[in-house]
């Protein structure tokens, strides 16, 4: 069974072939990166993916040395994200599917990310980091689906970097640059630590940092050094808070979504995961950010399932849209 899968949720737009042994077959993507000083605005970004998308799906199927017909089924991540981004994947899935008679799968990007790495790593029973630009959430699989057993009540962390990376005149994505100015800061300046009960919440802390960058009393290493500490501290005293109330059962840690490639994060989670005798699992850096393949991955295991398809008319897009909402019937 080979499947295509189309990510746009946001910044990129990917398109990747997977088959039923787990081979990539190919992984395109671009990605819009905004202009410096300002954020990702919907429609920009949407304009710039319906200039490439056709071009990204022929050559992942170049990349592939297959044609249309042979594919099984194609995927699109229905949400949650940006709405105009959205429908460019959406749209381009269900051409696609109507015209060479296909199944056409929705599918939710959070569980992309979370399939990817569990499928990747064979992990039978895992609690999952998912920090990137759209989630910052401590899940594991129970009763059918992924449960949240802490998020951010705000904010997400990749949010919250890149915010402060703009406000302090840096590139975007602000993680990667932070990740390396930090590596030079010696100072830690204290910042707002919120965490109530499993959750946690960014926003505070964001302000802060912003105030004091702004009063220019610290250096932008030491900012981001205590940015980095603070928001990555909080992040993995909640998944220990919630490895404490599900123990027994948890055998690994596996972390996901864009901010996973940060070392000073995964050190943390290793520390603590060391603690409690588990291992961490993550990716490769590229499969960190959003992907094609993700998107794929999820639909091959409704198809492998005997889920039935939605019909190109129903194939709708949902900005807003929880993981723990989805059902997961091939676990
Ligand atoms: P995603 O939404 O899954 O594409 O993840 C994108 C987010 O990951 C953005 O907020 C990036 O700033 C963040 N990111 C990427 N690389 C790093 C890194 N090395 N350290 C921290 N954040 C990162
Ligand atoms: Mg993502």
């Amino acid at each position: 069974m080979i499947v295509l899968g189309i990510e746009s949720t946001a910044h990129t737009f990917g398109v990747g072939i997977i088959d039923d042994r787990l081979n990539i077959l190919s992984d395109v993507r671009i990605r819009y990166n905004p202009p410096k000083g300002m954020g990702m605005e919907p429609f920009q970004t949407a304009e710039y993916h319906s200039r490439y998308a056709v071009d990204v799906v022929k050559r992942a199927l170049e990349e592939s040395g297959l044609s249309v017909g042979a594919l099984d089924a194609v995927a699109y991540s229905r949400g949650p994200g940006l709405g105009p981004c959205l429908r460019i994947g959406a749209t381009i899935a269900r051409a696609l599917a109507l015209k060479h008679n296909i199944p056409l799968y929705p599918v939710h990007h959070a569980i992309g990310h979370i399939e990817l790495v569990r499928s990747m790593f064979n992990l039978s029973n895992p609690l999952v980091v998912l920090v990137s630009g759209g989630h910052t959430t401590i899940t594991a699989f129970r009763d059918g689906r992924w449960r949240s057993y802490g998020e951010t009540l705000d904010i997400t962390v990749g949010n919250l970097l890149d915010v402060f990376a703009r406000e302090a005149g840096l590139d975007f994505p602000g993680g990667p640059v932070i990740e390396r100015l930090a590596s030079k800061g010696v100072r830690y300046i204290e910042l707002p630590y919120n965490i109530k009960g499993s959750n946690f919440q960014f926003s505070g802390l964001l302000t802060r940092a912003v105030q004091l960058l702004n009063e220019g009393r610290y250096s932008i290493e030491d900012l981001s050094y205590s940015l980095q500490e603070t928001a990555f501290s909080i992040i993995v005293e909640a998944a220990e808070r919630a490895l404490a109330s599900l123990k027994d059962d948890i055998d690994s840690i596996a972390v996901t979504g864009g901010v996973a490639s940060n070392n000073t994060l995964h050190n943390k989670l290793v520390e603590m995961a060391g603690l409690h005798g588990l291992r961490v699992y993550r990716l490769e850096k590229k499969w960190n950010s959003d992907n094609g393949i993700q998107i794929a991955i999820v639909g091959l295991r409704m198809l492998e399932h005997g889920i039935q398809g939605v019909k190109p008319e129903e194939a709708y897009i949902l900005q807003r849209w929880r993981f723990d909402e989805v059902d997961i019937p091939w676990m």
